[in-house]
């Protein structure tokens, strides 16, 4: 086992979106087939007919090239697709048939729950163990489990022992000869010289099955790695109908790849040093199945967010309102799409780059700016004009600002000189003209907006805010 070559295998079925598990998975293999120039094949496991999709496929292969895992990549191989190896599946149960180590079974599934039933022993009781059938129509083809132990020895959770009277005599071969999916698994493992198996707890159960199919095929198993699954904030494992788990929906929203990949690799794992916020480089040098843990790992989208917001504040610039394009050009921009201005935009990115956690949020942090009369948060206007002064320095304010030279400190300064007056800090002097221009009682720093939005805009924002707030005219 140790001395093959090393050879990972990510292997997904494509019957959904791409799940944050299934990434943290291929992304556990990538680590280890990069640092140990190893191979990561990709193997998509499209046997289950009923409810595979192409479009799933090429999500799941556009997802990990999003997340790194890309085609292109010396470590990488294939896809390959299961569905085009079912001959060797069925070859494999046949040289086990012959071999004498699987055997046909003529009970119809209805039979086989009867017999447990009657019998008060859950599962299949071996009837046809010694009947020797021939195959026919309808006859499913069943290993025969040896009597004893077998040993699981998994990187992650040392040797697990499983007594193999409580397996049964499970299915190769349906009724109608086609292949079931844990001897097309491992046939696929055993053909393409899989070193090691690393993936999702869920399977460990399977793994004493797949053992003795590997050893019944006269090969040496694989080395086992069963990671934590995902859990979340109730510890309840994550599941596509409750929780958000598809990474094409986290990618959407504007979370950074190099973010997700980082995170993720920590669900179960951590880098060494104070901060788990490192490198792929540094991932790739330190990342050992040994070091993962066995406990659920929760899937924390609140540090996620905290992390995609330091990868953002890393970005550059320019990146940044590269990356951000998407969310200011898309088709349900809350402002006509014409009022949007790129420069506008460009000139406010770094405000903006520091008060975000993912991409799609600068929507909401900007669109004062493009639109004409933006929505007032009702609540936080009242809240504002409440403050006791407020409406008065309201219309100090446009008094000031109709005659100040329209300049981001002398805006300022007329302005916290106003709110002095009044006896406020500068904060609370701010809030009744964030309100008028915004909408909003947060937001970015509010004379960088002053001064793109001009003298003329600013002012009928702020009278409008004036009247709505039931001041005199000014
Ligand atoms: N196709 C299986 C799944 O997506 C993976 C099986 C395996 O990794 O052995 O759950």
């Amino acid at each position: 086992m140790s001395d093959r070559p090393l050879r990972l295998r990510f292997a997904p079925s494509p019957t959904g979106f791409f799940h944050v598990g299934g990434a943290r998975t291929a992304l556990y293999n990538w680590a280890l087939a990069q640092r140990e120039g190893g191979t990561f094949v990709l193997r998509i496991e499209d046997t289950d007919e009923a409810r595979n999709r192409p479009e799933w496929t090429h999500g799941i292969i556009d997802a990990l090239a999003w997340i790194g895992i890309a085609a292109d990549d010396p470590h990488f191989e294939g896809p390959y697709f299961q569905s085009h190896f079912a001959d060797a599946h069925v070859a494999a149960a046949n040289q086990l048939f012959e071999a004498g180590l699987a055997y046909y079974c003529d009970l119809t599934a209805e039979q086989v729950q009867e017999r447990a039933k009657a019998s008060g022993k859950p599962g299949y009781d071996g009837y046809s163990r010694d009947r020797n059938l021939e195959p026919g129509p309808g006859r499913v083809l069943r290993f025969r489990v040896p009597a004893g132990t077998t040993v699981v020895t998994d990187l992650v959770r040392g040797e697990v022992s499983f007594d193999n009277a409580n397996t049964e005599d499970f299915v190769l071969l349906r009724g109608n000869a086609t292949p079931m999916f844990l001897l097309a698994n491992v046939v696929d493992d055993v053909a393409m010289r899989i070193s090691h198996v690393v993936r999702a707890e869920e399977h460990l159960p399977n793994t004493p099955k797949q053992q003795m199919l590997w050893e019944a095929l006269g090969e040496e198993p694989p080395a086992w790695a069963h990671v934590p699954v995902l859990v979340n904030e109730q510890r309840k494992k994550l599941s596509k109908r409750r929780d958000k788990v598809a990474v094409e929906q986290y990618r959407a929203e504007g979370y950074l790849a190099d973010a997700m990949v980082n995170y993720l690799m920590t669900l179960g794992w951590a880098p060494s040093g104070e901060t788990e916020i490192v490198p792929w480089s540094q991932i790739v040098d330190e990342f050992r199945l040994e070091d993962v843990t066995h406990s659920p790992a929760f899937f924390d989208i609140k540090k996620l967010s905290a992390f995609n917001g330091e990868y953002i504040r890393k970005l550059g610039v320019e990146r940044f309102i590269e990356l951000c394009a998407p969310y200011l050009t898309a088709d349900d921009v809350p402002w006509p799409r014409e009022q949007f201005n790129p420069s506008v935009f460009s000139a406010m990115a770094e405000l903006v780059q520091t008060r975000v956690t993912r991409l799609d949020q600068v929507v909401a942090m900007v669109d004062f700016l493009f639109l004409t009369d933006p929505p007032i948060d009702d609540d936080a206007f009242a809240k504002a004009m409440s403050a006791p002064n407020a409406i008065a320095l309201l219309g100090e304010v446009i008094g000031a600002y109709e005659t100040a030279e329209w300049d981001h400190d002398v805006l300022k300064e007329t302005l916290e000189a106003v709110g002095a007056g009044h006896g406020l800090k500068p904060g609370k002097a701010q809030a009744p003209v964030r309100i008028a221009i915004t909408g909003r009682s947060v937001g970015p720093p509010l004379y960088e907006p002053l001064v793109l939005l001009g003298r003329e805009e600013t002012l009928r924002r702020l009278r409008a805010a004036l009247e709505r707030g039931g001041g005199p005219a000014a």
